[in-house]
């Protein structure tokens, strides 16, 4: 078998251990659950990271092996290290690292920093959620159904100040009416991005198969390598003539 696919989940892990609503959802943290069915894929091996390990989850010999880093935050986007959120940009943007920001993650520092925009949305009660796939020819939509519920989710709602996407995956309509774009790809440098909406921390959404799949497809196609370009780390001096060869 081929190289396994690095995946690192970060989570922010703090409300699991302040809220016992939360707790009880996800007693070892959401990102265990999204370990747990992400293990199930032999080629996978993944690594959980918190906010509050040594080097904030994500230390240089763990960055510099990572394929794809997932990313969930929340309440404390603005304690992650501003070195940290250049070397993950930086890795994103010469094609050696994939990134994919899981709900409240569009306020992170990452992400904000690899796509261009504050990230701002509209937001309100959780209530249901119906997922639309509209592109099922993506490979983030293989295997997901046209439609899909998700029994309880926060409202995300548009306007979402995210850059216009390389391609929209999934939308959502909401019991309210609202509507939001749930999955989306950024191709940032040699790099790839999805931001995907389901999540919030006392909502069961990361049990959902379909949001486990979504999320298992989109590691998948965020692996870097296969765009077939690489990004300079530096800008070259240009030290001859381009018109030489024709002097010969
Ligand atoms: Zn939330």
């Amino acid at each position: 078998m081929s190289k396994k696919i690095n995946v690192v989940v970060w989570n922010e892990f703090r409300h699991e251990k302040t809220s016992e609503k939360v707790k009880a959802i996800y007693p070892d943290g959401l990102h265990a659950v999204i370990k747990s069915f992400l293990d199930t894929n032999e080629d996978m091996e993944v690594t959980l990271a918190a906010l509050d390990d040594p080097d904030q989850g994500l230390p240089d010999e763990l960055l510099e092996k990572t394929d794809v880093l997932l990313w969930w935050g929340h309440m404390a986007h603005g304690d992650v290290d501003d070195e940290l959120v250049k070397k993950i940009q930086s890795r994103v943007y010469l094609g050696k690292m994939g990134f994919i920001a899981l709900h409240s993650g569009h306020h992170s520092k990452p992400f904000k920093a690899i796509v261009g925009t504050n990230g701002n949305l509209s937001w309100g009660r959780n209530q249901k959620e119906i997922m639309w796939n509209m592109m099922p020819q993506h490979p983030i939509a293989a295997g997901i159904p046209d439609h899909f519920l998700i029994e309880e989710e926060e409202l995300y709602c548009e306007p979402f100040y995210i850059p216009q996407p390389d391609a929209l995956v999934f939308g959502a309509w909401y019991e309210d009416g609202y509507i939001f774009r749930s999955g989306a790809c950024f191709l940032r440098g040699a790099g790839k991005v999805f931001y995907f909406q389901p999540g919030h921390e006392s909502c069961r959404s990361f049990y959902n198969p379909y949001v486990q799949k979504i999320i298992t497809n989109a590691v998948r196609w965020a692996v870097p390598g296969d765009l077939g370009y690489e990004i300079p780390d530096k800008c070259p001096h240009i030290l001859t003539k381009a018109t030489d060869e024709f002097n010969d």
